[in-house]
This record gives C-alpha cells, sequence and structure tokens, in this order.
C-alpha cells in the first residue's frame, strides 16, 4: 500500500450564500440535548432543506434522564436512516455523550432559571456546545444552526429563511405556546430573554462588577434596561425585519461556518461579564461579526 491519502479542502470554495439550497451548501444543526422531546424530532424531519445537505450533531449528559434520551433519539435516527425514504435520511449522525456532570441535577424550568444557579449551569452548557461545535465542524460546513432540543415548532424552511439575510449569526425569536386561564383559550408569550441590545445601564452595571461576575437577563433582581428582542415582536408586520444584537441566546440561532472557523465559540468563563450564547455573540463582535435578530420570525420553545 501507498502512503495515505491527503485529502485537500480550498476553504474558499466553500460558498457561504443567501441562496444555500442552489448552492448546495451543508449545514450542520446542533442540539444539545437533556430530554427528548418527539415534537422536537417531528419538527426537525419537517425541515424541507434537502436533508442529503444536512449533519445533525447532539450532545448529551450522562445522567439518567441523558440515558433516556439517548435511547430515544437512537431509536428515532435508526427509523429515519434505515428505514425512512431516502429524501428523509440525512447526510450524517453524530451523538457525543458528555465526559463531565451537570453542575445542577434538578432539569425543572424554575430550577433552571433560579438566578443563583445561572453561572454553574450556563458554564457547563458553553462546555457542551463547545465539545459538539469543535467535533463536528468539518472543512465542508457552510452553515451551522444551533437547535435547542425543546423547539418544537418552526416554520419548515426555517434554514433557507435564516439564510436568505446572509448575516454572520442570524436569530428569530423564541416564543412560548400556554393554556391562558384568564381568556381560556391558547395563547403565546416570549420565552428567549438573551436576544438584547445592550444599553448604557448594563454597561454600568459591568463596568462595577468583579471580573468573574457575569451579567443576567430577565431578572428583577439586575434591571438592565436592555432592548429585548422578545418584546420587539409587532404582529402582522415583516418576518424579514432586521434588527442589530449584542447578546443573543442559542434555542435557535444560524451562524455561518467561518465565524466559528475564526474562533467564536461559547465561553465558560465571564467574557466582558458575559456568558455562554451572549458571550458568544460578544466573541463574534470583536472578531468583526455582528448578530442580527429576526424580531417578527418566531419559533416555539416546549412549555412543560
Ligand atoms: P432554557 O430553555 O434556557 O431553560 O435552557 P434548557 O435547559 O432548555 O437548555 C438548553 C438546551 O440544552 C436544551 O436543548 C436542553 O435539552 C440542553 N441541555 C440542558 N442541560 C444540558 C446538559 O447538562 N447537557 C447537555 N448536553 N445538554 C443540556
Ligand atoms: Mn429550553
Amino acid at each position: 500500500a501507498g502512503p495515505p491519502p491527503v485529502t485537500r479542502y480550498n476553504l474558499n470554495s466553500v460558498t457561504i450564500t443567501n441562496d444555500p439550497v442552489a448552492n448546495r451548501e451543508n449545514v450542520l444543526v446542533l442540539t444539545p440535548m437533556a430530554r427528548f422531546y418527539q415534537e422536537y424530532w417531528d419538527n426537525l424531519l419537517k425541515l424541507s432543506y434537502p436533508h442529503e445537505l444536512i449533519t445533525l450533531g447532539f450532545i448529551l449528559p450522562k445522567t439518567k434522564e441523558g440515558n433516556a434520551a439517548t435511547i430515544e433519539l437512537q431509536k428515532q435516527i435508526a427509523k429515519i436512516q434505515k428505514h425512512g425514504h431516502e429524501k428523509e435520511r440525512f447526510k450524517s449522525i453524530i451523538i457525543l455523550r458528555q465526559d463531565f456532570d451537570p453542575p445542577i441535577p434538578s432539569q425543572d424550568e424554575s430550577e433552571r432559571h433560579k438566578m443563583a444557579n445561572q453561572k454553574a449551569r450556563r458554564a457547563a452548557m458553553a462546555k457542551a456546545r463547545n465539545s459538539l461545535l469543535f467535533t463536528t465542524l468539518g472543512p465542508d460546513t457552510s452553515w451551522v444552526l444551533w437547535l435547542d432540543a425543546d423547539i418544537v415548532e418552526t416554520p419548515p424552511t426555517l434554514i433557507q429563511d435564516l439564510a436568505s439575510h446572509s448575516k454572520p449569526l442570524t436569530v428569530p425569536n423564541c416564543f412560548q405556546r400556554f393554556y391562558n386561564a384568564e381568556k381560556k383559550a391558547m395563547d403565546e408569550r416570549p420565552y428567549d430573554f438573551n436576544n438584547w441590545q445592550d444599553s448604557p445601564t448594563a454597561q454600568e452595571l459591568a463596568s462595577k462588577m468583579g471580573k468573574d461576575d457575569i451579567l443576567l437577563e430577565g431578572y428583577a433582581d439586575m434591571a438592565t434596561y436592555r432592548a429585548l428582542m422578545a418584546y420587539m415582536y409587532e404582529a402582522g408586520a415583516d418576518i424579514h425585519t432586521e434588527v442589530p444584537l449584542d447578546g443573543v441566546g442559542g434555542t435557535a440561532l444560524l451562524v455561518k461556518a467561518e465565524v466559528h472557523r475564526d474562533g467564536a465559540m461559547f465561553p465558560a468563563f465571564p467574557f466582558y461579564h458575559l456568558i455562554e450564547t451572549e458571550g458568544f455573540a460578544k466573541m463574534a463582535k470583536r472578531l468583526g461579526w455582528q448578530a442580527t435578530g429576526l424580531p417578527n420570525y418566531k419559533v416555539y420553545h416546549y412549555n412543560e
């Protein structure tokens, strides 16, 4: 046998355009997953972006819940990849099991969102996202779609719609459906408060903080007066309206792969007093990449 073959990739021939379907651009869909939701999976299967161009990557914690989710995920994957119609099958699928324990065993929404738990939890999430990103990003990846495991409803054209903006980072507005007891009807409310525009108050707060302290959004104890995309939604307005953002969430987030290849990742440590996805937006910005929000383009988070 001769020497091992050398594979060459010209990164400048990997296109990242506003028409990724026509240009056959590869999309990496990355999901950190603590629980398996059938609605997430069904929605994923309905995405109309050509599945043969999509690689799926998952990372799950080694907890009891993570084990159960892994089993369910593998079952669903086998259904599609082995027995599904050719059009349904994805290019490839990678499942990672985390090599560190989550800091907080309980995953209830109220427990998760306690301010005191945020720093450790967000740091662990940042590490999970980085592990997933650095082991799956390929030389032929054009786009990375971050999609949380509890995003249960998006337009089927999500990838095409977000990519059509051709921005380095593009974020839809994440809402949650719920039963409104007062109105006795289904209703919806904003969910993801990590998509924001910075404020002088937040800057001022940060300037007085210790170097290891972080700013958090959506907590009454820490009024930042940032402008939240969650509240910028206008019924009936153009779904393609753009707003610049300084912080982003990771519930659904489309990133040009070159942003990650430049080195933008999810800091597990306070970076300008920001952590995880919000720190990522800041790091991208320091590298010259601006985040864009689509306040009228909605996706929906599961309601526990
Ligand atoms: P929230 O919606 O901001 O409260 O955050 P979640 O708890 O929903 O977490 C965000 C995403 O990370 C979801 O897809 C979760 O399933 C997933 N997740 C939560 N905790 C962990 C963890 O410890 N490890 C991994 N790998 N994923 C997690
Ligand atoms: Mn969630």
